[in-house]
């Protein structure tokens, strides 16, 4: 069995970590916060509310299970959801769901989430180093150079090193500055993000059983998203550009409260004036895509999670795609009986296909979320209505799917451009 060591033990991380314990492999996870199991101060970041919610499609949920994860613990960490409400002219269009299996996405307490990951970790005798943060890799020698927090470092080396440090991905950099032939491309969306948090969803009339889009009215401006968690509280995240007088920068209240009369005017008015506070006080963050050409560099080196896939939430599939990446990566170690420079090149294979086709719709859907669209709706009517007319030959809503099924993305893009002729022709005819 080999000895693993693991950069960043954040969702994807950890999950991977239990995946390959259990498989009798030496795991050594290198984490930069703290331990979530004794403090969670570094992960449930309330100033600038970066990770609250998080919702879990069913791709997700199965690649938690799969880890032996049990069912009842995951879902204690979220809500069940049934469907989505997009807030137009200040009304909610509710567009309820059909599971296509036995399960519901939830909507998860990120830090609770992180917290049921650490504990199967230490179930299944992962070591964590907590408080180090990765500094360098050496491809070649599979080794890194990690630095506490009192400033020390030293060099630990394994035979296989995992980077799932996320968008800033240390591994992913030490891979562009030692990789011949590297393409990696990075970019932002013209919007940013602050997470506003109210303590009761259910006082405020929002139902803790769906999704909330904000901005389809507002030419572009602006994208929101809300989820509430079981501690009853919901997040909103308010996407805005990063400067104009109506922006992620904005000081001037008068101009928030204009922005959250205009979009919240249902909210009573001592809520709207508590987002207004919220909003100047919180620091912006970026939204950033991050695409590499490749996952691997050998037998000696992988990434996984946004460290090779990073993308704005726009689909929810961030999460959900760098958990499927866990499963994988053990699917092929199976496969493969653990050869590394077997399993490396086909994991790459087969998730960068998955990877890009996961982005593009991304960014699609935030066009949709961020621009006018008043045949969306209409749009979303006449798919479904044509469905159940010709089963066989019209494709089902791709929401269903993504929401209910692992199903490939690729196939879901597919199947949306199938959608878009299909459309087209029906309004031609
Ligand atoms: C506002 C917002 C909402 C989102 N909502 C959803 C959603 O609803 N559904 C969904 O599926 N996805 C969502 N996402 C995306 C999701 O958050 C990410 O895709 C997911 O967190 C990726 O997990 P990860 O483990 O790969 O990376 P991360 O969660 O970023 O974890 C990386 C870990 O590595 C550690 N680390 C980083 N650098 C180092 C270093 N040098 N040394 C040691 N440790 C290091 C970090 O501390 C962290 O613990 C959302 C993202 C945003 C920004």
């Amino acid at each position: 069995m080999h000895k693993i060591i693991i950069v960043g033990g954040g969702l994807a991380g950890s999950l991977t970590a239990i995946y390959l314990a259990r498989r009798g492999h030496d795991v050594h996870v290198i984490e930069k916060r703290g331990d979530p199991l004794q403090d969670l101060s570094s992960y449930v970041d309330l100033v600038s509310s970066r990770a609250i919610g998080v919702s879990m499609t069913v791709r997700g949920i199965k690649a938690v299970l799969s880890a032996g994860i049990p069912r009842e613990e995951l879902e204690q960490c979220g809500e069940k959801i049934v469907g989505m409400a997009f807030s137009v002219g200040g009304k909610y269009r509710v567009r309820e769901l059909t599971p296509l299996e036995d399960f519901y996405p939830l909507s998860l307490n990120r830090a609770a989430f992180q917290r049921l990951l650490s504990k199967h970790a230490y179930l299944n005798k992962v070591n964590y180093y907590f408080e180090h943060k990765c500094l360098d890799v050496d491809l070649e020698k599979k080794s890194l150079l990690i630095q506490d927090k009192d400033g020390n470092i030293k060099s630990i080396q394994g035979d296989l090193i995992i980077g799932a440090d996320g968008a800033y991905s240390a591994v992913r950099q030490s891979m562009q500055g030692a990789m011949r032939r590297f393409e990696f491309h990075q970019s932002f969306f013209r919007h940013g993000y602050k997470t506003l948090v109210l303590p009761d969803a259910t006082a405020l009339g929002y139902r803790k059983d769906l999704l909330y889009f904000f901005g389809m009215d507002s030419k572009g401006v602006f994208a929101g998203r809300a989820a509430t968690i079981p501690d009853g509280s919901i997040s909103f995240a308010i996407c805005l550009p990063f400067t104009g007088t109506l922006s992620l920068a904005t000081q001037d209240k008068n101009v928030m409260a204009d922005f959250f009369n205009r979009y919240f005017g249902s909210l009573p008015l001592p809520i709207r004036q508590e987002m207004v506070e919220q909003f100047v006080q919180k620091p912006s963050n970026d939204l950033i895509n991050v695409r590499s050409s490749t996952f691997h560099y050998k037998s000696n080196v992988v990434l996984i999670g946004d460290a090779a896939h990073a993308t704005a939430p726009f689909l929810g599939q961030g999460m959900n795609m760098a958990l499927e990446d866990a499963f994988v990566f053990a699917t092929l170690l199976d496969k493969h009986n653990h050869v590394l420079d077997k399993v490396l090149p086909e994991f790459t294979e087969l998730r960068k296909v998955q990877a890009d086709a996961m982005q593009d719709m991304a960014r699609a859907n935030y066009d949709v979320l961020s621009s006018s669209n008043p045949i969306f709706f209409m749009r979303a009517r006449y798919t479904r209505y044509m469905h159940k007319k010709l089963p066989n030959i019209y494709p089902p809503d791709m929401a269903d799917k993504l929401y209910f099924t692992s199903a490939p993305y690729d196939e879901l893009q597919k199947m949306q451009k199938k959608q878009n002729v299909w459309y087209k022709l029906g309004r031609v005819n």
